[in-house]
């Protein structure tokens, strides 16, 4: 509690009284702690990155006069996948402000659905030993913004990826259900204690908050969540403990 108090005078000046206020600030607190932890968080995570590729760097500066090094391509790779980190996480940090800010702005065209998942996952899967199995209705067509679907799709095959690292297939599936269709993104890695689903398209959250096994600002769902909601569709995870998690997500048809 915040407590301002200030004394009520005469005419003569003679203290005749006084006003406190009482003002409860736990809400406050508790917002200003909430952006420190985030902060923290997210240096951490810049940092990561941002220190391999200094390291990267300065071995291939080393190098600069013995370009036949074998070390010469991994160096490259190394300090490429360290600048892409850093670039996807500012790239989330930019999205979660523009939508918390109400400046998504939507270019809708009509669009085929499979042609665009095939278009982003090849792209997403480049360098990954994760592969691809598509099933369903590849005719559907949807009147959306294809840049931000791809976001979508491309959010839900990377955590696919990052959370079953040790199973390569992914099954991806468009479906009719009435007047929507429905993609489905589905791996078989370690599924999602189901006293979590709630909360996994919330701002900010993680499983494991801890970061210990997996980095993350837990940005990518909210904004899939928020994408998908402006196109008028819905959004949603299936799992099973140990067995994998099906996210899927609706846009309304033609
Ligand atoms: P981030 O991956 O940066 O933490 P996301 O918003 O993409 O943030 O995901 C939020 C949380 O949901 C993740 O921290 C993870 O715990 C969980 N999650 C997302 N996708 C999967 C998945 N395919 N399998 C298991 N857990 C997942």
């Amino acid at each position: 509690i915040s407590i301002n108090a200030a004394p009520l005078l005469d005419e003569h000046g003679e203290v005749t009284g006084g006003i406190g206020t009482f003002m409860d600030v736990t809400q406050r607190r508790k917002s200003i702690q909430h952006k420190d932890e985030f902060i923290s968080v997210a240096s951490h995570e810049l940092r990561t990155p941002v220190t391999t590729l200094q390291a990267s760097l300065q071995l291939l500066s080393r190098m600069k006069d013995n370009p036949s090094n074998v070390m010469l391509p991994k160096l490259i790779d190394q300090a490429n996948k360290s600048l892409n980190r850093v670039s996807v996480l500012i790239e989330d940090l930019l999205n979660a402000t523009k939508m918390t800010d109400g400046q998504l702005h939507l270019i809708k065209t009509p669009t085929t659905l499979s042609g665009l998942l095939q278009d982003c996952c090849n792209h997403v899967l480049t360098g990954h030993t994760h592969y691809l199995t598509t099933s369903g209705d590849m005719e559907l067509q949807a009147n959306i913004d294809a840049d931000k679907i791809e976001q979508v799709i491309t959010n839900l095959v990377n955590n696919a990826i990052k959370y079953a690292p040790n199973s390569q297939e992914i099954l991806v599936n468009i479906a009719r259900e009435g007047n929507f269709a429905k993609i489905s993104i589905t791996d078989k890695g370690q599924g999602i204690p189901p006293e979590k689903l709630p909360y996994l398209f919330d701002r900010y959250y993680r499983v494991d908050s801890s970061g210990k096994q997996y980095s993350g600002l837990g940005l990518g769902l909210y904004i899939c969540a928020e994408i998908v909601k402006r196109h008028n569709g819905d959004i949603g995870a299936d799992s099973h403990l140990g067995q994998g998690s099906t996210f899927w997500f609706t846009l309304p048809l033609n």
